[in-house]
């Protein structure tokens, strides 16, 4: 008999008893440029989603008529509504300082114990690998995700202090990462490209009117899905960890 509550990882090309994905990203709207289309899809498959956002985006701005603790605010709410609007089930905010995010021992102890609470069996992020990738936050978020899944989460010596929270050492199955020059994972995005564009326009902050964004879009996620026999794509480079 089919279980109708099951997560159809087949759809989407990962193995079948997967049920549960977690986005690891800097800044409100990262995960929605990089991945919305597939969260959407992983969404529509009976997955469960958390997406973790390191920093509230509180910096990163040219207004002058706003303090970070009104520009964190605001884009918290933009990032939950995002999420409503992809299906997303869980939201985490580290309000880690935007553009002071290091990778350290204490990033990647909050990353761990997110994987630790979650569970996922699939962890996406910041590709930490990309040469002249300009952001430090991007590179400090990418660090720790790929430091996290290996081997810090699976290991109960490391952060003992999770333990006793009652949040269990866990094994990521994979890890991908977006913004890679070498991709080798194509996700068709094509019937969930119209969502990406809205959850994108929730951010309205960092967005602004968005007239030509949807055009912006649809265009890169073409130019990805070119080689792919795909009309529309998302891109990752996939490191396999479980067995
Ligand atoms: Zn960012």
């Amino acid at each position: 008999m089919a279980d109708t509550n099951k997560a159809n990882g087949a759809a989407l090309g990962v193995d079948e008893s997967y049920s549960s994905v977690m986005i690891v990203v800097a800044h409100p709207d990262d995960a929605e440029f990089s991945s919305a289309g597939t969260l959407a899809r992983f969404v529509e498959e009976g997955f469960d989603v958390t997406t973790v956002v390191c920093t509230s985006g509180d910096k990163g701005t040219d207004r002058r008529d706003i303090t970070s603790s009104e520009l964190a605010e605001l884009r918290e709410a933009e990032q939950l509504e995002s999420s409503r609007r992809l299906g997303v089930q869980t939201t985490e905010f580290l309000r880690g300082g935007d553009g002071e995010l290091a990778p350290n021992l204490d990033l990647r102890g909050k990353v761990v114990r997110m994987i630790r609470k979650h569970r996922p069996d699939i962890v996406i992020s910041h590709d930490p690998f990309r040469p002249y990738a300009l952001h430090p936050d991007h590179r400090a978020v990418g660090t720790a995700a790929v430091d996290a899944v290996y081997p810090t989460a699976r290991d109960p010596l490391y952060f003992p202090e999770h333990l006793e929270e009652g949040f269990e050492p866990h094994k990521v199955a994979e890890l991908w990462l977006y913004g890679s020059e070498t991709p080798d994972k194509f996700i068709d995005i094509s019937a969930t490209v119209d969502k990406k564009v809205e959850a994108l326009k929730a951010h309205a902050s960092q967005v602004g009117t968005a007239e030509t964004l949807g055009e912006r879009i649809r265009d890169r996620a073409r130019e990805r899905g070119k080689d792919q026999g795909v009309e529309m794509a998302e891109s990752f480079k996939v490191i396999r960890l479980r067995r």
